[in-house]
């Protein structure tokens, strides 16, 4: 329904264009399973499960106070710098696969860039909490002031968006740089080999796709906005 009032109500490149980033999304989406699943059925033959392999990881880059739990989900791993903890997910944490294990070292990746002041991730952390209010009001902002006519409220809800935009501009070589970072450790730390490096590459790359594709639909949405805005003037 979205869609369709969409196509008929915007500047059609702009429709296009929102349209495109949507399935781009949506492919973005299949492929990280289909990859994490391929590379799931690879055990590594180090035979060290990812919560081992986090916790080597760990402890070779001096973070000992960093502690590795398991958590309830599919691909919910994360790091929390608050609480210097990587979680991994129940089909991740105890598991000997590349893609297990390329998970677990991406997580560990975020804890070195915390550690060693990596500076987008430092902006990521100071922004988070000012993103997060104006990504919960910038619609009603905007919407309101649609309704009451007003550009100075219109205006201010596509400033709270673009907040949004940049934030997520942050987050991508966040993201690319916590791979890297896992790469590298796991190549060094023997606990994958040859083919395995490559396998652990493509699910990573796969997972970092969907903040690509994340970034792209909201610059899509960002230019709706500002197409929308320019109609009422
Ligand atoms: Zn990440």
């Amino acid at each position: 329904m979205e869609i369709f009032y969409m196509l008929f109500s915007d500047y059609w490149p702009v429709a296009i264009g929102i349209i495109a980033a949507l399935i781009f999304s949506f492919v973005t989406s299949l492929e990280v399973d289909a990859t994490f699943k391929k590379h799931n059925a690879d055990y590594v033959d180090s035979k060290v499960p990812a919560c081992d392999a986090a916790r080597q990881i760990l402890d070779m880059n001096g973070l000992y106070d960093v502690q590795v739990v398991k958590i309830k989900g599919h691909l919910t791993d994360n790091y929390n710098p608050r609480t210097k903890t990587v979680s991994l997910s129940e089909s991740v944490y105890g598991s000997a696969t590349v893609s297990a294990v390329g998970i677990a070292a991406h997580e560990c990746g975020h804890a070195i860039q915390h550690a060693v002041g990596y500076t987008p991730i430092k902006l990521r952390t100071f922004f988070a909490p000012v993103v997060s209010i104006f990504s919960n009001s910038w619609m009603w902002v905007f919407i309101i002031g649609c309704y009451m006519n007003w550009m100075l409220l219109i205006e201010a809800g596509i400033v709270f968006f673009s907040t949004i935009v940049i934030f997520q501009a942050i987050t991508l070589p966040v993201e690319f740089n916590a791979s890297s970072r896992a790469i590298d450790t796991l190549i060094k730390t023997k606990i994958l080999y040859g083919t395995e490096v490559a396998g652990a590459r493509k699910v990573l790359k796969a997972a970092a796709m969907t903040y690509v594709s994340a970034l792209l639909t909201s610059i899509m949405q960002l230019l709706r906005l500002i197409t929308r805005m320019n109609r009422r003037r």
